[in-house]
């Protein structure tokens, strides 16, 4: 971890006023576009378990709206700042222009370790979520989904509490709910799976075969599970893989040369991807430091937890072995870490393309629910890998000839897309 002051909105800012340099931007479309349009701060009062009234602070940040409804998750997290889901908010933005669909950016979080409340509790706090921002968000306006350690059946309890105020069903208000509650087949698995889709179509342009790969994950929630599951399923091999241990309050890594067992890591997980690191021990794993798996000797990283994994603190401890990286997770990679990345030449898929299945699959899903129509999961997984593929290839294509990273590409493509959609529609 640097011990510089991080601040991820001044992170997302710094990116965007580079690219719109690049774009050759108006002051107006910069103005606009390095703001949100809209947010809400408030305050969400729960009724404990033990009888005593709690306070939660929770915010919904809607960056941009001008290529269709906001959408993006909500976070639940004890470290949770209105600044980082400002900046999340305009990744998500950038993210839907990127894939193309019709999306805008939004971001939602409340600051709790949901880890210490009870189902009760968290089912309390979700509908105390949604009454604070029931008119301001909604199929048309802005559609919340899963994300750090929020799932479907947080979203069900969100979508009842929705229905319940409105007075009718509105199955699109919210995605990523569970398949027999108008979820989509494969949304679990989608911002996993997608990021290994993107990591084949890179290991293509690297020319080296997935079986002949070994991979070392941050994160062991349901981006990182599912993405070893897909990696193992074409041949790859993760020997590392670091989650955060909430009891001990401190991450810890662990290392199995042979390569490590996902089911069985799976079995020792809690709800929230906790590995318990005694039961992880009389299997045979080494239990290392949380940062290990940054320096472990392999080709790929995957850095799949949070935002300012690699930073200029730590990328120096990239081993030279390392190739490619996939962010699966949000802005894990400080603007200083991603300048020795280049400088190293390594092959960088950057978040907003990697980790992009998540909301392409909401996307499906909101066809689907609106619809009342559902796929098949093999239909929604191929129109996935469709999406995706296309939108890595559009990136790929732009670095090559513009000769850029894949980051600024990828920024170029999206940046682009939302301001001329804020142009067309008069606003600048
Ligand atoms: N939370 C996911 C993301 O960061 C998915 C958002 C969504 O499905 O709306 O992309």
């Amino acid at each position: 971890m640097s011990t510089k002051s991080f601040n991820a909105f001044a992170m997302a800012q710094a990116q965007f006023d580079r690219i719109a340099e690049l774009l050759e931007l108006d002051q107006g479309t910069r103005d606009l576009l390095r703001q949100p349009l809209r947010e809400y701060h408030f305050s969400l009062p729960v009724r404990m378990d033990d009888g005593r009234v709690r306070v939660f602070r929770g915010y919904r940040v809607q960056h941009n709206d001008a290529r269709g409804p906001g959408k993006g998750g909500i976070r639940f997290h004890p470290q949770e700042t209105v600044d980082t889901v400002r900046a999340l908010a305009m990744w998500m933005t950038w993210k839907c222009a990127l894939v193309n669909v019709p999306l805008g950016g939004s971001k939602g979080g409340v600051v709790c370790a949901p880890h210490d409340l009870s189902q009760r509790e968290q089912e309390a706090l979700c509908r105390a979520w949604v009454r604070a921002v029931a008119r301001d968000v909604g199929p048309v306006l802005d559609v919340p989904a899963p994300d750090v350690m929020t799932n479907g059946q947080h979203m069900l309890w969100m979508l009842d509490e929705f229905e319940h105020i409105h007075g009718g069903k509105y199955p699109g208000f919210i995605t990523g709910k569970p398949v027999a509650m108008g979820g989509s087949l494969g949304r679990t698995e989608a911002t996993g799976y997608g990021v290994v889709f993107m990591l084949r179509e890179a290991l293509k342009e690297l020319q080296l075969r997935p079986q002949d790969t070994q991979a070392s994950v941050q994160g062991f929630g349901n981006v990182a599970q599912h993405a070893i599951e897909l990696y193992h399923q074409i041949g790859g091999r993760v020997t590392a893989v670091s989650c955060w241990d909430h009891g001990a309050q401190r991450a810890v890594c662990f290392r199995k040369k042979s390569g490590i067992d996902l089911p069985e890591l799976r079995g020792i997980a809690d709800r929230f991807g906790t590995i318990d690191p005694q039961k992880a021990g009389k299997l045979g794993y080494e239990l290392l430091p949380g940062d290990a798996w940054i320096e472990q000797d392999v080709d790929i990283l995957i850095p799949a937890a949070l935002e300012h994994a690699i930073t200029d603190d730590n990328a120096g401890k990239i081993s030279r072995r390392v190739r490619l990286i996939a962010e699966g997770a949000n802005g894990p990679t400080t603007p200083e870490g991603d300048h020795i990345l280049r400088e190293r030449g390594i092959f960088v898929i950057p978040d907003f393309l990697a980790n992009a299945g998540g909301v392409t699959c909401s996307y499906f899903e909101q066809v689907q629910s609106n619809t009342n129509f559902y796929w098949t999961k093999d239909e929604v997984l191929g129109k996935l890998d469709l999406a995706m593929t296309s939108a890595f290839i559009d990136v790929s294509q732009t670095a090559h000839q513009r000769k850029l990273p894949m980051r600024d590409a990828a920024h170029i493509i999206a940046i682009g897309r939302v301001a001329q959609a804020c142009h067309d529609r008069g606003w600048v």
